[in-house]
């Protein structure tokens, strides 16, 4: 049994039911990726529009691609025609951009709101603040082309559990708020998106349903 067959194995064994397992392929050859697929995963994360376009074409088509990563509005174009779920959607301006290119392609994108949770200064990721006012204000409702299915966060990058538990709890208060309020009768409103290598366990205790696992499954990244 290979080390990546062997990795998922314990990986998916310590997962409850119900919470979906994404392999965070990024900086990882190829060989490695159609390992993982052999293992029988067919749910894949990567950060980086080139990397993914490059990978994409090379592996089977019943793939389901995940970005993770900061997307730039005029790279939306290049992964709109296949991305099945846009993890990092933190503007609205985002949003619009990749409504357009999902018309363009006849299809409708699933996206996740991407939510700042993290004490420490993160780049990205929407102001819980901001993300209600977004919501709010409604124009996303004229955005025929996109499906908000939930949302995702990082925790602080720290050791300390309790502020992970913290800002993974303040996650979930964040999605049930937002569910309560704008998707009440929305089914496809039901992805919580925490919990990487070093703290997914953490992630499913605070009510993930999807976990973002990368060097767990395929080692450390070779930058
Ligand atoms: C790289 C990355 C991961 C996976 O991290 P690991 O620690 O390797 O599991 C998960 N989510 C995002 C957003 C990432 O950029």
């Amino acid at each position: 049994m290979t080390s990546i067959q062997n990795n998922l194995d314990e990986v998916r064994a310590t997962l409850p039911a119900g919470v979906k397992l994404v392999a965070v392929s990024k900086f990882h050859p190829l060989e490695k990726l159609k390992e993982a697929y052999l293992a029988g995963l067919r749910d894949f994360g990567e950060s980086n529009v080139k990397e993914l376009q490059t990978k994409q074409p090379q592996m089977p088509s019943d793939v389901c691609w995940h970005f993770i990563g900061h997307l730039q509005t005029n790279k939306v174009k290049y992964i709109a025609p296949y991305i099945d779920l846009i993890h990092s959607v933190d503007s609205f301006k985002l949003m619009k951009e990749i409504n357009h290119r999902a018309s363009i392609n006849n299809r409708i994108i699933k996206c996740l709101l991407q939510l700042h949770m993290a004490e420490e200064e993160q780049k990205h990721g929407f102001i819980p603040d901001k993300c209600i006012e977004m919501l709010t204000d409604g124009e996303w409702r004229k955005l025929d082309n996109i499906k908000i299915c939930g949302i995702m966060t990082m925790a602080t990058n720290t050791s300390d559990s309790t502020i992970i538990h913290r800002d993974f709890a303040g996650a979930k208060q964040l999605f049930d708020y937002i569910k309560t309020n704008f998707f009440p009768n929305d089914s496809d409103f039901s992805i919580r998106s925490y919990g990487m290598s070093g703290d997914y366990h953490i992630a499913i205790s605070e009510g993930s349903n999807m976990v973002r696992v990368g060097t767990r499954i395929f080692g450390e990244r070779e930058y």
